[in-house]
């Protein structure tokens, strides 16, 4: 959890942005293509040693404002698999899982489709 309020507060706007269009999901009616990015969302990757936090990667993805919204809304929680850069949109209100007020995103290693992919690889070995 802390790692996750950490990411969000790294947002940054002071990267030029220009012509950089939102890295994140939204409806094929309205493809991404169409939302200039007006921020960057950040996080760490690594692997936390006895209590040391190593950072190896840092991703960057940029976001436009109705994203960056959603992003600081309660509504909204980010799934973002980090290996195959998807991303999805879950409502709180909607979902199954109940998740904090204060979940915004979650960062995940694979996501269904990384995973399953990950599976067949094993078995054609
Ligand atoms: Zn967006
Ligand atoms: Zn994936």
């Amino acid at each position: 959890m802390e790692m996750l309020d950490e990411g969000l507060q790294k947002l940054i706007a002071t990267v030029d942005l220009e012509g950089t269009t939102c890295g994140l999901k939204h409806s094929a009616e309205d493809p991404s293509e169409d939302h200039p990015a007006v921020d960057y969302l950040c996080q760490n990757l690594g692997y936390d040693l006895d209590g040391n936090i190593m950072i190896d990667a840092i991703i960057q993805i940029p976001v436009c404002e109705e994203c960056a919204n959603a992003l600081y809304g309660a509504e909204w929680v980010l799934c973002y698999c980090t290996e195959c850069m998807s991303s999805q949109w879950i409502l709180k209100s909607k979902s199954k899982v109940r998740f904090d007020n204060d979940v915004h995103v979650i960062w995940m290693k694979e996501c269904p489709v990384c995973y399953s992919e990950n599976v067949q690889q094993l078995d054609e070995q």
